[in-house]
């Protein structure tokens, strides 16, 4: 391209935020004596402009990207050697690279001639369409890895990493702010280009948003580093780095903000061009309905006071794992029931609304006890089911884990009310002598009787019953 246009030489420089002349082309032989380019090259293009002011030249720049029109500016070397330049500017891409991520500067001695205008224009015009199409290629690939994932988690896991490679961002975060009375936002899943730092522990981390509510958040659709809350600056500092160039995208449902997704990087990196960030905000605009899709199939899912399974959730997960145990023995699979403790006296005594409290508290106990991959679901009123691909000793040691964190959990039920839970388990393991799921949870509610029976706060393993 640089040689069809007979310009006498280009630079490249890349846009980090700040450009940085990065390359002389051997055409600059013939308009810079070697020393100028030598002081020239590295340095950050802001820094060699004279009398110009930053913002000034950006403007320029971007006029000349879109119009193909030239500009002038005056370049000072390290030397203070002032050179007149006329410049035009193209986004380009670099080798190797699919996307736009740098800028070319062709510097010009005159106005080029009408008809090497034309072509300049029209070479505009294919970097301009080749984005294009780069674009709609990114829209529809995004489209087809989302578009049958009704997982709300995962959707959003893949929107982060889809940018992240596309945009050779570093890392990317999900931070879901929860915007009930706590304000609180924590890193829910994580993503990571290449070599990271060590990224365990920043999922616990934990944030208080109340000096800086989830309204701040939604100011803007997208900002920059500068302007992210303090409070997310700390969440994200990893051995000492912080993590820069961060793109701050808020996904919201309707009009609550479910979460910020983080993008940036721990290293030095070209950044991202203004039409980027445009592009990535359409992009998400684009694929907001699958994301409110996948959130209301989530929600449908979910009990709406403790946050974990509901009963239709626990139905069609232990039926298709009911399935796949009767297919193959050696998979395994074990089913807690548990029922709390007299809980009708708290109704009695506090009112419901603190019985609601209890029952919050203790979906939180239950899914702090359980592991990820267990699945915790309100079976009905204050009964719970967790279902295990474990043997019952696993089910067993899991239980146990429970009532100790009962035992050491007192809960608040209102100001000066604490409340110690205790709950009655049946446990119980899948065998080929199981015949239905029905039969299945019917044994292991026999269990969880038999425990209430012989005096509450106990749990009791199917098998041993007669
Ligand atoms: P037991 O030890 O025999 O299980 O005694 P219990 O009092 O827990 O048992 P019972 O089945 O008699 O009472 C269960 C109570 O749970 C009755 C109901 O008021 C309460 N409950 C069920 N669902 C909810 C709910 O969503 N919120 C509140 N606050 N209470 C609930
Ligand atoms: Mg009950
Ligand atoms: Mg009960």
């Amino acid at each position: 391209m640089i040689s069809s246009i007979e310009n006498p030489f280009a630079a490249i420089v890349y846009l980090d935020r700040e450009l940085h002349i990065l390359e002389l082309t051997h055409l600059a032989n013939q308009l810079l004596e070697p020393k100028d380019q030598t002081s020239l090259k590295g340095r950050r293009l802001d820094e060699c402009i004279n009398g110009c002011d930053a913002k000034k030249w950006q403007d320029l720049l971007q006029k000349s990207i879109v119009t193909g029109k030239t500009f002038e500016l005056r370049l000072k070397t390290s030397q203070q050697k002032n050179i007149h330049l006329r410049f035009f500017a193209s986004q380009t891409k670099l080798d190797g690279q699919t996307n736009p991520n740098g800028i070319l500067l062709f510097f010009v001695k005159v106005e080029p001639p009408p008809q090497v205008a034309l072509q300049l224009e029209l070479q505009m015009m294919e970097i301009a369409l080749d984005r294009k199409s780069y674009e709609l290629k990114l829209f529809r690939d995004l489209l087809a890895q989302i578009k049958r994932i009704q997982n709300y988690d995962e959707v959003i896991y893949i929107l982060m990493k889809f940018i992240c490679e596309s945009f050779l961002l570093g890392h990317g975060f999900f931070v879901k702010v929860f915007t009930d009375s706590s304000l609180r936002a924590h890193v829910s899943s994580t993503f990571s280009l290449k070599e990271s730092p060590n990224l365990e522990g920043l999922r616990q981390k934990v944030c208080s948003l109340t000096e800086n509510p989830p309204q701040y958040l939604l100011a803007t659709s997208k900002y920059w580093r500068e302007e992210i809350p303090d409070v997310f600056h700390q969440l994200f500092k990893i051995e000492g780095k912080e993590l820069t160039g961060v793109l701050h995208l808020p996904i919201k449902f309707g009009d609550e903000l479910l979460g910020v997704l983080q993008l940036g990087h721990y290293a030095p990196h070209h950044g991202l061009t203004p039409e980027d960030i445009e592009f990535i905000g359409l992009l998400l605009q684009q694929i907001d309905p699958f994301i409110e899709s996948a959130k209301l199939f989530e929600m449908s899912m979910i009990d709406d006071l403790t946050q974990v399974f509901n009963k239709r959730y626990f139905k069609l997960t232990a039926e298709r794992e009911f399935q796949k145990t009767k297919k193959n023995p050696d998979h395994k699979m074990s089913l807690i029931l548990l029922d709390i403790d007299h809980f009708k006296k708290v109704n009695d005594t506090y009112g419901h609304i603190a019985g609601d409290r209890a029952l919050k508290a203790l979906g939180e106990i239950l899914t702090g006890s359980a592991r990820s991959h267990d699945f915790v679901c309100r079976y009905g009123g204050e009964e719970f089911a967790i279902l295990l691909m474990e043997p019952v000793e696993i089910a067993q040691l899991l239980t146990e884990r429970i009532m100790k964190n009962l035992h050491n959990t007192e809960i608040e039920l209102g100001p000066g009310i604490q409340y110690k839970m205790t709950a009655s388990f049946g446990l119980s393991s899948i065998d080929q002598s199981v015949a239905s799921l029905e039969d299945w949870i019917e044994k292991t509610d026999r269990a969880l009787y038999e425990s209430k029976k012989t005096g509450r706060n106990k749990f009791t393993i199917a098998s041993t019953l007669k």
